[in-house]
């Protein structure tokens, strides 16, 4: 089954939305829907949302949530230590970078490490990468590596923000490194990467 992907990035923070997407079926995920307009771009397009995956649970990559789920009304997964973010500007870190809080009140399902989700016949392998904060999730799917704030093109996600620890980002990023042998990251800020 052919897997496509479609990058939406949002021009407040930067930060990458990917629309990953069946092409016979039509049936795609939403990784963390920071522009609000990600709903009407998947209306454009014919597709039809089965879930949104959220990479972890600073602001900036769960403002688009509610808007999205105004439109379409599908599972929210995220890593069970980040699901307290959601609703907490502090934790989130909208509080201090926005000078107010950017929360919502999602019941999400939680994903803990090594969780598979399927979306037809793709499916997505959680790989549980904390540093960046307690509950990053790195999503597998083929080729592709959908890398969040925990590792980008050519940096690494901050660990000064609440749940953040340098130790455990470095460990999370050898714990990865054999796995992204011939994959290409999609991380949520900048361009993607192949190793
Ligand atoms: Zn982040």
């Amino acid at each position: 089954m052919q897997m496509k992907i479609k990058t939406i990035a949002d021009r407040y923070f930067g930060t990458n939305s990917y629309i990953i997407y069946e092409e016979q079926s039509g049936k795609c995920a939403v990784i963390d829907p920071a522009p609000h307009d990600v709903a009407e771009k998947v209306k454009e397009l014919g597709f039809v949302p089965q879930f949104v995956l959220l990479t972890h649970g600073h602001f900036d990559h769960i403002c688009g949530v509610d808007a999205f789920l105004a439109e379409y009304d599908v599972p929210v997964y995220i890593h069970e230590h980040d699901a307290e973010m959601l609703c907490d500007g502090f934790k989130n870190a909208s509080a201090l970078l926005m000078g107010r809080d950017v929360i919502t009140d999602i019941m999400p399902k939680t994903l803990v490490d090594g969780e598979k989700i399927s979306l037809g016949e793709l499916c997505f392998d959680v790989v549980h990468t904390p540093g960046h904060t307690q509950g990053c999730v790195c999503y597998f799917l083929g080729d592709a590596v959908f890398t969040g704030d925990t590792l980008f093109a050519f940096d690494r996600g901050r660990t000064d923000l609440y749940g953040g620890s340098e130790q455990t980002i470095v460990e999370s990023i050898q714990k990865l490194g054999p796995m992204l042998t011939g994959k290409t990251i999609y991380p949520g800020h900048g361009p993607t990467r192949k190793f």
